[in-house]
């Protein structure tokens, strides 16, 4: 299910200047050897797929060596402050009743209030919950939002529930977190298997409780009651603008780069039209089925995005102009954003792959053993954390919205996205320029230094 309704609106001005490093500033570090960083991914390389948490205590433990902190700060952070599990009874159509099992993980909240997806999945667990709200956690910390991370969700499969079913289901899950959620505690937002509507179902439960509007409760709701425009837009227009800075600290110019995108949905479909616009040459786009390919430019706005015809990104091309996925990875072309799904970058094609620079913007494509090999043979990364993170950006911003009583303009929400995001990639570069570490250490070495300094300020109490 997508979420909110897409709505476009110009780039701010000047939105494509470059603000990055010089040319010559980056040739110096990137000759430099990663040694500290690279033994860290060698190690991880060699074990077992990780589950979410695995991966987020493993990012944790890695950055806090590295900036040295007290371990009494790093231990607080190797837990959830709260996980609540719930039963949520469902009134199936036939009249029998289903008990599910729901999770809502709250991370941290020494820089404010909860915030992370809510998703409808049969493979939730509180595990997963726990990982992915540490994730959240990291997120929020490198944008310098003054949020905390957390992720929740029911064990259900959401292809499995009518119209009616998911509203009821939505709403007796708002009754069971009443307790813990609030614009002021956590505010949840749409994930997989939940949307705009999702959002709006649990906005009135919650609301009609309170005995009041209470839209700040959740985030990623339909523009009429209270969603931001931008936000759909959002997570591409990061990756874009990412892609844009690392380009300009390459000393690369935006118009003579190429770009292959993976999955041409609500991420990838934004990144690949505003790159287009901003003057580089989207060479290949793809969807589930596979990718359509130009070595002079796809005319990306003619192309459907998922939201707009789901999979039909190949439909009516001819042979010639046809590639696999797998072949998409393996493009030669200046950046290559994987915007589908996570796990696609592996260590079985890490070899293969010949871009200039990766742009993380799906979850997770990228994994712990392809990380080692693109770090050998040096290929930038630029992580999820960072270049998605457009997405809770402009939550934040509706959330913002909901307080005020009063919505932006897109110009606006596109204007602070860009500010937002600059001030995000200048902060992960300078610690990628001070330190031997990769992009993806220096974003979770940002991240973490915010989050323990707002401990270190705040203490333990009792
Ligand atoms: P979407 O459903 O709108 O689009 C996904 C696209 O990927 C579709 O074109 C689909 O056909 C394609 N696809 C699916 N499986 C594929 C595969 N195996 N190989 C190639 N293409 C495949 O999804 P989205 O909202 O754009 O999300 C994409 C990724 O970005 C996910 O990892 C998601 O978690 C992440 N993300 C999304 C948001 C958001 O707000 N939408 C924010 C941050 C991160």
């Amino acid at each position: 299910m997508s979420s909110d309704t897409p709505d476009r609106a110009d780039e701010p001005a000047g939105a494509a200047a470059p603000t990055g490093e010089t040319a010559g500033h980056r040739a110096e570090s990137a000759d430099r050897v990663k040694s500290a960083d690279r033994t860290e991914s060698a190690d991880r390389a060699e074990s077992a797929p990780e589950s979410a948490l695995e991966t987020a205590l493993h990012q944790l433990e890695h950055a806090a060596a590295i900036l040295d902190l007290d371990e009494n700060v790093v231990e607080r952070l190797r837990h959830p402050a709260r996980v609540q599990r719930v039963s949520v009874p469902l009134r199936r159509d036939d009249g029998t009743v289903e008990v599910l099992a729901g999770y809502r993980a709250q991370h941290d909240g020494a820089r404010g209030p909860y915030k992370g997806g809510m998703r409808y999945h049969p493979e939730v667990t509180e595990e997963e919950c726990v990982g992915l709200a540490m994730w959240m956690t990291w997120k929020c910390a490198v944008m310098d939002l003054p949020l905390g991370g957390a992720k929740g969700g029911i064990v259900v499969d959401p292809k499995e529930l009518s119209h009616a079913e998911h509203e009821r289901l939505t709403r007796r899950f708002a009754e069971e977190l009443r307790d813990i959620v609030g614009p002021n505690a956590d505010i949840p937002a749409p994930d997989m298997g939940t949307d705009a509507q999702t959002m709006a179902w649990f906005m009135d439960a919650y609301s009609v409780q309170e005995g009041e509007p209470s839209p700040g409760v959740v985030t990623g709701k339909p523009p009429e009651i209270g969603g931001s425009h931008g936000r759909e837009e959002a997570p591409g227009r990061s990756v874009a603008i990412v892609a844009r800075e690392a380009l300009a600290y390459e000393g690369r110019p935006l118009d003579d780069a190429t770009v292959a995108v993976q999955g041409f949905g609500s991420v990838g479909a934004s990144a690949a039209r505003l790159l287009d616009e901003w003057g580089a040459t989207v060479v290949a786009v793809s969807d589930v089925n596979g990718a359509v390919y130009d070595p002079d430019g796809l005319d990306v706005r003619s192309i459907p995005s998922h939201g707009e015809e789901p999979e039909g990104v190949t439909r009516g091309v001819d042979d010639d102009r046809l590639l696999s996925n797998e072949a998409l990875v393996r493009l030669d072309v200046d950046v290559l954003a994987p915007c589908a799904v996570g796990n696609v970058i592996t260590g079985d094609n890490a070899e293969a792959v010949r871009a200039d620079l990766i742009v993380e913007g799906a979850n997770g494509p990228v994994t712990f053993a392809a990380d080692a090999v693109l770090e050998r043979r040096g290929i930038p990364v630029i992580p999820d954390i960072l270049a998605n993170a457009g997405g809770v950006t402009v939550s934040y911003f509706e959330w913002l919205q909901d307080i005020e009583r009063r919505t932006w303009a897109s110009e606006r929400v596109f204007e602070e996205l860009e500010e937002e995001m600059v001030a995000a990639w200048e902060a992960v570069r300078e610690e990628y320029d001070r330190r031997d570490v990769s992009w993806r250490t220096a974003a979770y070495v940002v991240a973490l230094r915010r989050v323990a300094r707002a401990h270190e300020l705040r203490g333990l109490w009792p």
